[in-house]
């Protein structure tokens, strides 16, 4: 008998009926070993005791059933369009199964073959119909011991039953090799432990289970797995930073953290004051700090990131902090010399578009040390930036830069402190597993005195009445911000879009109201100006794109109008919300939009009720699924195959305590270390060993 560890590393081509065309196939889906076919999981599983009978099918749901070919037929068609029809029948009754243009498909299907048809039900009275439907050979289809049938993935190159067939084998070689130690991934005792099911009977079982049981535990099996294992990187990360390195040891307060506090225009709130006494007990001790602050838009991060600059200026050092956009990065700095420079912290700001001999001029002086605090864009982290000694590394929004962004920042010091800050509330589960590798601190307290921001949900008809609201509002010393709809094709696109709206309300509600215009398309000095313009009030109605989503402070602004509200995801309608209520002033926020769509009539309701951004992050966390925020791979974390960090938090939250013991006692790192690489290859050092 051959090992299964042996087996496993064959090419595909070994398993009957793969020739060189059907292995260039399955090579273009990154299948290449049994191995990886194995790990070609299953997107969800038939019940085979649920299929159907024709007359038993509900118009408009996805259904199956077994039924006979018994005609075969194109009739001709107007203007080049050709239908195919297969009519199919079982002892209920008969079915029309129908494609447009797919001829190829006609000496498919003969009178006389069983198939097993899957797809969308349109039901006209007594006649069934099913478009474009999923058809398999029902010979084919019973394949397998169980009446659980495996639905992969699948692609037009290969079908449903060729994938099928081919992993059956596959599981049939794996229960007929020999098992040994070399098939494990996990160490034994996390196994035992955690009693999970071994790994080559999950491998097996992921695919044809004998019973939703065994499939359930085999599963479990697998998420663990893989959630662990990326915990265990991620808590080594995170250690490595902590105990082996030396950091810098900031003093304790001294004079001029004092004074800063002192000077404050108001009192810190508790969630304010907790936080940063954890960054301050961060940054004295020797470890590297890697602190994650999560706070709600509006909550005060600034204040504390300017205490913690604070901080390490007072002990000889720099500071830099990083903001997504240039129209962030220029109110922080104006923030942070409002609370800084009166204690003579002298401060700079670097962003793309400075000339070339005042970028230099200002490289020249942070390399001098004759700057103590730099504010920035990406331009910070370009090569030629330098610093005499960069003692803390401040992000904001971190969700929009990468990882490796980061890192880029960070080495630009000898290991300095680092705190992330970011005011997009990720749900817990979520931050285990992106953030896995800070500590985290919470602002849940919005500073006293601001009122909720009511919100409405409105559509076109009413939108004369809402912008009458407006001009209301702003007649009454007010401001208010009109957001224009997210344009996905291109920021010229979107920038156009928000030119017309302009021109169309300085035309008739605004037409005696100041109104700017902002968009991403405009040069950096006119953002500028019209940014100036509008905080110091002169400017009373802002015509804006997504570039105000972040950050973006003006207290009398009391009005938000959202156009086209439907094309936002909840965090982003969140964000934009929270660019109203940040004085003392009562807060409106209106959503229009005519939307029809369930699921928007759902998300822009919820936007009315709910005003805790985490509550938020929740709701679009389960209605939009954990794909949204790990898609992109933004976050430079490999994307999950099998775990569902919604659905599995249990899961996960057992994987994490597991992971931390691991990392701790050592005893299983060579393991854990060995399968992560397998699985990693090239990438494995730029995921764990930042
Ligand atoms: P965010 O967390 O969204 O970055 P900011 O730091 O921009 O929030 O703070 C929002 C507003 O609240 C600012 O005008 C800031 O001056 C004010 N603020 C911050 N902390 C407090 C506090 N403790 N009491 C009153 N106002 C505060
Ligand atoms: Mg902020």
């Amino acid at each position: 008998m051959i090992l299964i560890q042996n087996m496993l590393s064959n090419k595909i081509q070994y398993l009957k009926g793969v020739g060189p065309a059907n292995a260039a196939k399955f090579n273009k889906i990154g299948i290449a070993t049994i191995s990886q076919l194995l790990g070609h999981y299953p997107r969800r599983y038939e019940d085979r005791s649920s299929l159907k009978l024709i007359a038993e099918l509900t118009d408009g749901l996805y259904g199956s059933f077994q039924a006979v070919v018994i005609d075969v037929n194109e009739p001709k068609a107007r203007r080049g369009l050709k239908i195919l029809k297969v009519v199919v029948r079982d002892i209920s009754g008969v079915a029309y199964l129908t494609w447009f243009n797919q001829s190829y498909l006609k000496n498919k299907y003969k009178p006389g073959m069983e198939l097993i048809i899957s797809g969308k039900i349109q039901r006209r009275q007594h006649i069934i119909e099913i478009n474009k439907p999923d058809i398999e050979l029902a010979a084919e289809y019973n394949v397998g011991s169980g009446h659980i049938i495996p639905v992969y993935p699948a692609t037009e190159d290969l079908p449903q039953w060729r994938i099928r067939s081919l992993t059956q084998q596959a599981v049939e070689l794996l229960q007929n090799s020999l098992p040994s130690e070399a098939d494990e991934t996990l160490p034994q005792e996390i196994i035992e432990k955690n009693k999970l099911m071994e790994r080559y009977k999950a491998l097996a079982n992921i695919h044809f289970p004998e019973s939703m049981e065994i499939l359930a535990q085999a599963r479990r099996r697998l998420v663990f797995e893989e959630l662990y294992l990326l915990q265990c990187g991620l808590a080594y990360v995170k250690n490595k930073t902590k105990y082996s390195s030396k950091g810098i040891k900031h003093a304790p307060d001294g004079a001029l953290v004092a004074k800063v506090e002192e000077n404050l225009p108001f009192s810190l709130t508790k969630d304010q004051c907790k936080t940063l006494q954890e960054i301050k007990a961060d940054m004295e001790d020797t470890t590297p700090m890697q602190r994650l602050v999560q706070g709600d838009v509006g909550s005060g991060k600034t204040v504390i990131a300017a205490l913690a600059l604070t901080k390490t200026v007072e002990n000889g050092y720099q500071g830099a902090m990083m903001a997504p956009t240039e129209i962030l990065a220029e109110q922080h700095y104006h923030s942070l010399a409002q609370l800084l420079a009166p204690q003579g912290i002298r401060l700079a700001i670097l962003t793309g578009k400075q000339t070339r001999s005042k970028r230099e001029k200002t490289l020249c002086h942070f390399k001098e040390g004759l700057i103590d605090v730099v504010v920035g864009t990406h331009a910070l982290i370009q090569e030629d930036v330098e610093f005499a000694q960069l003692g803390l590394v401040v992000t904001d929004e971190q969700h929009r830069f990468g990882v490796r962004q980061r890192a880029r920042l960070e080495a630009k010091g000898n290991l300095p402190d680092v705190l992330i800050m970011t005011a997009t509330p990720i749900p817990r589960t979520m931050a285990l597993t992106v953030y896995g590798d800070l500590d985290v601190s919470v602002i849940r307290e919005l500073p006293p005195g601001r009122q909720p921001i009511a919100t409405y949900f409105r559509g076109n008809n009413r939108r004369d009445k809402v912008y009458q609201f407006a001009v209301e509002q702003i007649k009454a010393g007010r401001q208010a911000y009109i957001v224009c709809p997210l344009v996905d094709e291109s920021e010229k696109v979107e920038a156009q879009a928000a030119v017309t709206i302009h021109e169309e309300l300085s035309a008739t509600y605004f037409k005696n109201i100041a109104c700017g215009l902002l968009h991403g398309k405009m040069k950096s000095q006119e953002k500028e100006a019209v940014m100036a313009a509008f905080s110091c009030g002169e400017i009373k109605a802002l015509v804006a794109t997504t570039v105000i989503e972040v950050g973006v402070n003006v207290p009398n602004a009391t009005v938000m109008i959202v156009e086209g509200a439907d094309r936002f995801g909840l965090a982003q309608l969140h964000q934009l919300r929270g660019r109203v209520g940040r004085g003392i002033h009562k807060s409106y926020c209106i959503l229009l939009s005519d939307s029809t769509n369930e699921e928007t009539v759902e998300r822009l309701t919820i936007m009315t009720r709910v005003s805790d951004g985490f509550e938020l992050a929740e709701k679009d966390l389960l209605l939009r699924g954990p794909g949204q925020f790990f898609g992109t791979n933004q976050h430079g974390l490999p994307d999950l195959k099998i775990a569902d960090i919604v659905r599995d938090t249990d899961i996960l939250l057992e994987a994490r305590s597991a992971a931390q013991a691991t990392v701790c006692s050592t005893a299983h790192l060579e393991k854990v270390w060995k399968t992560l690489q397998d699985w990693f290859g090239d990438k494995f050092a730029m995921i764990f060993c930042r």
